[in-house]
Parts: structure tokens; sequence; C-alpha cells
């Protein structure tokens, strides 16, 4: 039994978290109530400061700067293994599961129905040659109205299956997005590049991988805050997509990106990278509410072309040596494949 001391305890966490949900008018649901309970136990220090920077000066908790904090802490994961689905997932697949069984119940009692109205026009046929003159026609109408009685019921459940497979169809898609993209940036997660790279390996597609990593970032979230870092990575990531055209570009981990180029040679892959660096000096980043300049901006990169049946560790690996050799030969630069880098190329 609780003590009176752990009671109050209990209680004032209790308050704490519905006065943080009741203040910025957040849905007291399982999702909102577990970033508030993270909030009010702590502790998180780096979650507590961003949101106490997206709260500054009386400024409401949106339902989607919640949903990005929740995602970006991980906390509503399943589990802690960061490949499983998050608990939001989880969510949505179970009630896409409820859904499919209630689609092959509707299918399944729309089979019963037909067999048993089946059996029963067998044997209305069969009493029907039994019979003559008004009792015939008396007995056929009664069966033409079950008939249509029947055909509208089956019409009626046939409609709901497909209204619960249009629906299904829907969460299936939501879900397998969800899966497939990071909540930040909008670009496709780690997931989602290593879906692409089997993908295009099976079909023998040459590929190009880019690791291009921002310089500094660290520093930006120290000097301006988490709230703006995460805003660089936005304008980042927009670049690298705006560039990279129809090329697959990832978020790989907090501020690497991957670049997955398909059926372009290394050479014009390398230009594309080029070209997003170009663009991401040329802008002039500000903190959005005070103006005071971010500085320049670069990113380092590392860019390989892929070898017949390698295996995708081995490709990330050679790009990564290859984005270590740009951090230490400066920063702000791409390191390709070929330009002196045969000894990491070769290197088992
Ligand atoms: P380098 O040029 O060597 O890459 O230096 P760096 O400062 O960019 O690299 P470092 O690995 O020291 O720091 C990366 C920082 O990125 C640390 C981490 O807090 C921050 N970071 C990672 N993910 C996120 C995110 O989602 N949002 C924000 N704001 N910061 C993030
Ligand atoms: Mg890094
Ligand atoms: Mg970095």
């Amino acid at each position: 039994m609780a003590t009176p001391a752990k009671d109050v305890t209990d209680r004032r966490l209790f308050d704490a978290i519905g006065a943080f949900l009741f203040k910025h008018r957040l849905d007291p649901n399982p999702a909102n109530y577990l970033l508030a309970y993270r909030l009010c136990c702590g502790p998180d220090e780096d979650m507590s400061r961003e949101i106490d920077e997206a709260t500054r000066d009386g400024v409401r908790l949106s339902q989607d700067e919640a949903d990005r904090i929740r995602v970006k802490y991980g906390f509503q994961r399943a589990s802690g293994d960061p490949d499983r689905a998050n608990a939001e997932e989880a969510a949505l697949v179970e009630e896409a599961r409820d859904q499919m069984e209630r689609f092959t119940r509707i299918v399944q009692a729309t089979r019963d129905g037909n067999q048993a109205y089946g059996r029963e026009l067998n044997h209305a046929a069969d009493q029907l040659s039994r019979m003559t003159g008004a009792e015939s026609i008396q007995a056929l109408l009664k069966l033409t109205t079950t008939m249509i009685d029947r055909a509208r019921t089956a019409e009626e459940r046939m409609e709901q299956a497909v209204t619960e497979a249009d629906s299904l169809r829907v969460k299936l898609a939501s879900v397998t997005e969800e899966a497939q993209s990071d909540a930040l940036t909008g670009l496709a997660n780690r997931r989602a590049f290593q879906d692409r790279h089997r993908m295009l390996s099976e079909s023998n597609v040459p590929m190009c991988l880019a690791l291009c990593d921002i310089d500094k970032f660290k520093a930006i979230n120290d000097t301006h805050g988490h709230a703006v870092g995460d805003r660089v990575l936005k304008a980042v990531a927009n670049i690298l997509s705006e560039t990279c055209g129809k090329h697959l570009v990832a978020r790989y981990g907090g501020e690497e990106f991957a670049i997955l180029f398909s059926g372009i040679p290394l050479r014009a892959a390398t230009t594309m990278v080029e070209t997003a660096q170009a663009e991401l000096a040329a802008k002039h980043f500000k903190v959005r509410n005070t103006d005071v300049a971010i500085g320049m901006l670069t990113f380092s990169a590392g860019i390989v072309e892929s070898k017949t049946g390698e295996k995708r560790d081995r490709l990330v690996q050679r790009a990564d040596a290859l984005l270590y050799r740009a951090k230490q030969n400066g920063r702000d630069r791409v390191e390709m494949e070929g330009e002196g880098s045969e000894a990491v190329a070769n290197d088992a």
C-alpha cells in the first residue's frame, strides 16, 4: 500500500502533468501525457531546455512541436531498439489490424449469408415445383421479396467492407510513410535509405553514396539554442533535397545526411553535392526573433561509387572514411573516391 508521503508525491506529479497539459491546451491523450510525464519526472535536460525555449515568453507548446519533441527524444519508441516501430506506429498498426479483422468478419458474414441463401433458394425451388396455381404464385412472390432483401443486405455489407478496406489502405500508407521518414526534416530516414539501397542493389543499379555532415554544428546549438539548431537542420535538408532532385536524400543521424544517387557517375553526383554546398554558403541565416546572424554554414562530405555486390555497410564505411578525411582536411569540402583515396577504398 502507498505511504502517505508517496501519495503526496504522486499527487504532485499528477497535478504537475495536468497543469502542463492544461496550460498548453494539449489533449490529455497518452502521447501528450507521456511527454508531460517525462518533463515532470525529468531529468532530461536537453528536452526540458528545448521545451523552455519553445515556450519562452508564454508561448504555448503547439501539438506539432510536442510531437516533434517526443519523436526527437525517442521516447515514443515501443522499445529501446531504434529499428522497432515507435508507439504511435504500433498503435496505428494495431488499429489497422482491428480494421482488417472487421473487414474479414464482414466478408465472412456476407459469404455465410450467401451460402444460407443458396440453400434456402434450393429448398424453395424444390417446394415450388410441387405447387400449382395461386399457391405457387404466392410462394414465388414471397421468395422474390426475400431475394430482394437479401441482395440489399449483401450490398450494404459489401459497401461497409469497401469503406473499411479504404480506411485500412489509408492507415497502412500512413504507417509506411511514418516508418520511412524523419519527423524533424521530413526527409527519408535511415530505414528508408536501407530499403532503397536494397532495392537498387537487387536491380543492379549503379549507385553513389554521399555522406554529408554539417560542420561545427554543436557550436550552433551551444550559441543559439536547440530550436535554432533544428531550423538549421531543416534548412540544410531542404537545400539537399532541392539540389539532389530525384535521388534519395536521407537524414542518416543527428546532423548527418546520406544521399544515394542512382544511375549517374561519381563526377555528376559530386557536382550535385558541391552545388548544395554553394547554395548553403550563399544563404545568410539569422535567428528568427532576434535577427542575430548565425554566420556561414558549411558541411563536409565523402562520396563513393558502389562496387558490384558490395554490402551496404561497406559502402557506408568507405563514404564515412572520406567524410572523416574531409573534416581532417579543413571541412567545407567534398572528398571523392579516387582522389588519393585508394588506401581507403582497398582497405578491407
Ligand atoms: P564537426 O564539424 O566535427 O562535425 O563538428 P560538430 O559540432 O558538427 O559535431 P559533433 O558531433 O561534435 O556535434 C554534433 C551535434 O549535433 C551534437 C548534437 O547535440 C547535435 N544534434 C544532433 N541531433 C540534433 C538535432 O536533432 N537537433 C539539434 N538541434 N541538434 C542536434
Ligand atoms: Mg556528426
Ligand atoms: Mg558535424
